[in-house]
C-alpha cells in the first residue's frame, strides 16, 4: 500500500529539497512546491509531483495540493519550509525587503496551513511542521525583521497547536541554527554577508541540511498521539 502524501514548500533548494529526498526515500509520495520547477524535476523522485507555486498565492497553493491529493490521497504531512533571510541595517534596509520576508515567511506558512488544516482536523490526523529558526527564539544583529517573521512562526505554531490538539493534529516547530544552504545569498549588503561568513567559519560551518531532515523524520515517525513540539538544533560551536 502506498504511504501517505507529504507536501514540502521551498523544495527547490537547501533544507526543503532534503526533506523531499528524505521522505521520498522512506516511500512517501511527495508534492514539491517552489517557484523553480525545473530544479525539483531534475531530482526525478518516484511518486513525486513538482509544481511552480509562489507560497504567498493561496489559490495556487490550494490548486497544487488538490492536484497531488487527487493522485496520492490526502496530505498527512505538510512541511512549511519556504523562506528567505534578507539581513539589513534597520535604517537602511528597503521596505520592500521587509515586506517580502513577511509575505513569504509568515503569510506563506499561513497559506500552506489554510490549504490543509481544516481537512486534517476533520479526519483527526495529520502533521504540520513549520520551519522557524533560532532567530525565532532570540534576536541577532541585522536580523530584526527576519527575527520578527520567525518569532511569528513560533507564536502561530504554538497557539495553533493548542487549538487543534483535540483533533489529534500535530503542530511541530523546528528551529535550526546555521545550516549550509544558499539562504544568505539573497541578502543585499555585501558587508553583512562577509561578516556572517566570517562568523560561520569561526564555528566551522553550518549544519548539513540532511541533519534537519533527520529531525523532521524523527518527529513525524513518532505515533500520531505523540507530538514532538519543538526541536532546536545548532552546531555545538554556535555559541549564540
Ligand atoms: P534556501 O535559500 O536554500 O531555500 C529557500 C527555499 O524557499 C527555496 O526552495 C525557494 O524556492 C523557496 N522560496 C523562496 N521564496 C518563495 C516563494 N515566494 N514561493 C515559494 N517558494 C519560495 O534556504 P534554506 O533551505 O536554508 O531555507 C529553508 C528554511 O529554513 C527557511 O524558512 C529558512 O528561514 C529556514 N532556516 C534556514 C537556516 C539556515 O541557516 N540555512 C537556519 C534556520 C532556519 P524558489 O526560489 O525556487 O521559489
Amino acid at each position: 500500500m502506498m504511504k501517505k502524501l507529504v507536501v514540502v514548500t521551498g523544495a527547490s533548494s537547501g533544507i526543503g529539497m532534503e526533506f523531499a529526498k528524505r521522505f521520498s526515500s522512506e516511500g512517501h509520495p511527495v508534492l514539491m512546491l517552489a517557484r523553480r520547477k525545473e530544479v525539483m524535476e531534475e531530482l526525478n523522485l518516484p511518486n513525486c509531483l513538482c509544481r511552480s507555486v509562489d507560497v504567498t498565492d493561496l489559490s495556487a497553493m490550494q490548486a497544487a495540493i488538490q492536484e497531488a491529493e487527487d493522485l496520492y490521497g490526502k496530505t498527512d504531512l505538510l512541511i512549511n519550509c519556504a523562506g528567505l533571510m534578507l539581513l539589513g541595517y534597520p535604517a537602511e534596509q528597503d521596505f520592500e525587503e521587509w515586506s517580502r520576508m513577511i509575505d513569504v515567511n509568515v503569510k506563506g506558512v499561513l497559506a500552506g496551513t489554510k490549504a490543509v488544516l481544516a481537512d486534517m482536523m476533520a479526519r483527526n490526523e495529520g502533521t504540520i511542521i513549520n520551519i522557524s529558526s533560532i532567530a525565532g527564539r532570540k534576536t541577532f544583529d541585522n536580523h530584526s525583521v527576519y527575527c520578527g517573521t520567525k518569532y511569528a512562526v513560533h507564536a502561530i505554531t504554538e497557539s495553533m497547536r493548542k487549538e487543534v490538539s483535540g483533533s489529534n493534529v500535530r503542530m511541530v516547530v523546528i528551529a535550526p541554527g546555521v545550516v549550509e544552504t544558499p539562504l544568505l545569498s539573497h541578502t543585499s549588503s555585501q558587508e553583512i554577508k562577509n561578516n556572517y561568513n566570517l562568523w560561520k567559519q569561526s564555528i566551522e560551518g553550518g549544519l548539513e541540511p540532511s541533519q534537519i531532515a533527520d529531525c523532521a523524520w524523527f518527529a513525524y515517525q513518532m505515533p500520531q498521539n505523540v507530538c514532538v513540539r519543538e526541536i532546536v538544533i545548532a552546531k555545538t560551536k554556535q555559541e549564540d
